[in-house]
Formats: structure tokens, C-alpha cells, sequence
């Protein structure tokens, strides 16, 4: 896997912990837990300098599709995309080459081969 997929999924870790941290329902719960809300702002900074090193284009098509899912970025296990569960074609597989992230034609999420 190219160093440049790697940076994406990690930084979509990351979007994730964040997006986790702001939630509402979340936050309140960790808070009446005790818990106080730390860490947010180190996540962020994380977040940016992650961002800062994957590939502009890359990083547009990773953002637009987060505006829709939570998850934009996910391997291929079996013959199926996780994201949307839609069988993917045979041809998906022939075409694909390790070090390229795929499309699903389905729901347009990144895919690659772990
Ligand atoms: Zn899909």
C-alpha cells in the first residue's frame, strides 16, 4: 500500500475519535461520567499535520465523502465493499492493482486491498 493510503486512513482515525469527542450525546455522557473533555485540541493539531501530507486531490475526494458517511476510506474483505454491502464485480478484482485505491461503483467509497 502506498504511503499516501496509509496517511488517508489514519487521518480518517483520527476524524473519527474527533467526531466522537464533539457529539453531543457523547460529550454529555463523558462528562456526567467525569471525564473532561481534553484532548480535542491535540487531536486537531494531529489532524491538520496528518492532513497536510496526503496528496491535495486525494484529500478533496476523501472530505467530499465524508460530508456523507463517517467512514469514506475502507478495505475489501471478500467480495464485498463494508460499506454499502454490494457485491463487487469480478472485474473490480482483475483491475485492481495492490498499490490503487478503488471506487466503489455503488456508493463511491475508497476501497483497498489490506
Ligand atoms: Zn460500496
Amino acid at each position: 500500500m502506498k504511503d499516501e493510503h496509509r496517511l488517508l486512513i489514519a487521518l480518517q482515525d483520527l476524524d473519527i475519535m474527533i467526531k466522537e469527542v464533539k457529539d453531543k450525546v457523547t460529550s454529555r455522557e463523558l462528562q456526567s461520567l467525569g471525564f473532561k473533555l481534553t484532548g480535542l485540541n491535540e487531536l486537531q493539531d494531529a489532524r491538520d499535520k496528518l492532513a497536510k501530507k496526503v496528496p491535495r486531490a486525494l484529500l478533496q475526494r476523501y472530505e467530499k465523502l465524508t460530508q456523507h458517511y463517517t467512514v469514506a476510506i475502507l478495505p475489501v474483505t471478500g467480495s464485498l465493499c463494508l460499506g454499502c454491502f454490494v457485491k463487487l464485480p469480478t472485474s473490480f478484482f482483475s483491475a485492481v492493482s495492490r498499490n490503487e485505491l478503488q471506487t466503489c461503483e455503488n456508493c463511491g467509497r475508497l476501497l483497498y486491498i489490506p
